[in-house]
């Protein structure tokens, strides 16, 4: 799929044609029914977004385990907020969803907000490191400053893992204590692996959970950025930096309990960071949610 708002326009010129690539994507004539369990051939139903078996008349749709399921906007718009997504460093806000889809700015803020929920969901969550692998961690307070808060006040946790060449994974946690950082660690990162975090408490731990974990740290205090040893931080704080610059940027605030969603969003980007080519065709072709029985 090329890339340009023009060859967007080509491909997916209207709703029918949106409708059509999800069919073919993820069905195709010959698709077995579901009810009657034959290969069948599929006539569309103009009335709805909906084909129809040639043998017993059950109705599939293809928008269903998509983000588009229940929405009424029209797919094009759909298929072409996406394409903002994808084509955006920082992130795209409700306003510019509002101003260039011309819909509603409830309408934009939903969509923005299922669409990072599936920019999550195709992003998956592989787990990280390994034996003769080394993980970053580190800990973030995101979210940015509610008018009125200060300092880490309206903010959340946000515990990030990177594997060195590799991919970056978050969770948002509720606090810093010990056991609320290591338990998603032990989760997402693979026995045996090189953990490198700086000398914060709640790491200390980390070699006595049972994991074979080799832990070695980095002494901020002593603004040291690498160690001797090669021991840095410097990856997952990048990471971090570039979603503060972009919440405070595109979003101005996020509140605590929508976070994921746009911690979610920068995975799926960072992932992907040597493949742009690839982010608006896994979006229009990965329904992680979608089952052949729809
Ligand atoms: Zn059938």
């Amino acid at each position: 799929m090329k890339q340009t708002v023009q060859d967007f326009f080509k491909r997916f010129p209207d709703d029918e044609t949106c409708l059509v690539h999800l069919f073919e994507n993820s069905y195709g004539q010959g698709h077995t029914c579901s009810k009657c369990q034959k290969p069948a051939k599929w006539y569309r139903i103009k009335a709805e977004r909906a084909y129809s078996c040639q043998w017993c008349g059950h109705h599939l749709h293809p928008t269903v385990g998509t983000p588009f399921a229940k929405s009424r906007t029209s797919l094009q718009l759909w298929f072409f907020a996406i394409f903002l997504f994808t084509k955006s460093r920082n992130g795209v806000s409700a306003k510019e969803l509002e101003r260039q889809l011309g819909v509603t700015y409830k309408t934009a803020w939903r969509m923005g907000h299922e669409i990072r929920k599936h920019m999550a969901n195709v992003d998956g969550d592989d787990p990280l490191g390994g034996s003769g692998k080394t993980v970053e961690v580190d800990e973030a307070f995101i979210g940015g400053r509610k008018p009125g808060a200060y300092g880490s006040i309206g903010k959340t946790v946000v515990l990030g893992m990177v594997e060195k060449g590799g991919d970056v994974m978050t969770e948002v946690v509720p606090n810093r204590r010990t056991k609320t950082m290591l338990t998603p660690i032990a989760d997402n990162v693979l026995k045996g692996t090189e953990i490198h975090t700086d000398e914060f408490s709640a790491y200390d731990m980390l070699k006595d959970i049972g994991m074979d974990y080799t832990h070695k740290t980095v002494n901020h205090s002593k603004k040291e950025y690498v160690s001797r040893e090669g021991v840095t931080t410097n990856t997952i704080e990048g990471f971090f930096m570039h979603l503060k610059r972009t919440i405070k940027g595109t979003h101005i605030w996020v509140s605590p309990q929508h976070l994921s969603k746009y911690t979610g969003e920068a995975e799926f980007m960072y992932n992907r960071r040597h493949r742009p080519e690839s982010h608006l065709t896994d979006l229009l072709t990965v329904f992680p949610n979608q089952t052949s029985t729809a």
